[in-house]
């Protein structure tokens, strides 16, 4: 993969968006063809098979992840320990399921940067320096910040770095 690549997603993602669709496209049809890699298609269905999964933030959604095979069961840490009935709830005031299906922005949480911060994450989302709060409390900060500040925000972000 070169620049070239990464511009030419960057344009047919621009042009879905001003012709206001949403599908998948492939940017990168020099390696990656349409049927994918077959070989590796296999290897995946042979291994995984399609299920219903709770997603934190959001709630259950059908057949939306996946779980080990017959075949591979004896793998499957929630089948092999008897893991069952893990709750991944938030908190109540945390809104990390709006935050991720883009329905509010994360400075739109009472929590944010409040009670709910990188050191002290209430959410997914606040969890994962990745994650939409995270990011947002890491660049609000660096906005109107002095060096010194910046570097406080980055050190809160990554504690051992
Ligand atoms: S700021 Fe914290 S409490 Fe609010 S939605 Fe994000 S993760 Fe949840």
């Amino acid at each position: 993969m070169c620049i070239r690549d990464i511009l030419e997603g960057i344009r047919l993602a621009v042009r879905q968006l001003e012709r206001g669709e949403h599908r998948v496209e492939n940017a990168y049809p020099r390696a990656v063809r349409e049927e994918g890699n077959p070989a590796a298609v296999r290897m995946i269905e042979e291994v995984f098979e399609v299920t219903d999964r709770n997603w934190r933030g959001i709630g259950p959604i059908p057949l939306s992840g996946w779980r080990l095979t017959d075949a591979f069961r004896s793998y499957d840490a929630e089948h092999r320990f008897d893991v069952t009935g893990i709750r991944t709830e938030e908190p109540a005031e945390c809104r990390s399921g709006e935050v991720l299906q883009g329905l509010i922005k994360p400075t739109e949480c009472e929590a944010f940067g409040t009670t709910c911060t990188p050191r002290n994450p209430l959410g997914a989302t606040m969890v994962s320096s990745e994650g939409a709060c995270a990011a947002y409390y890491l660049y609000r900060r660096m906005n109107a910040a002095t060096p010194q500040a910046e570097r406080a925000a980055r050190e809160e972000m990554n504690p051992v770095a």
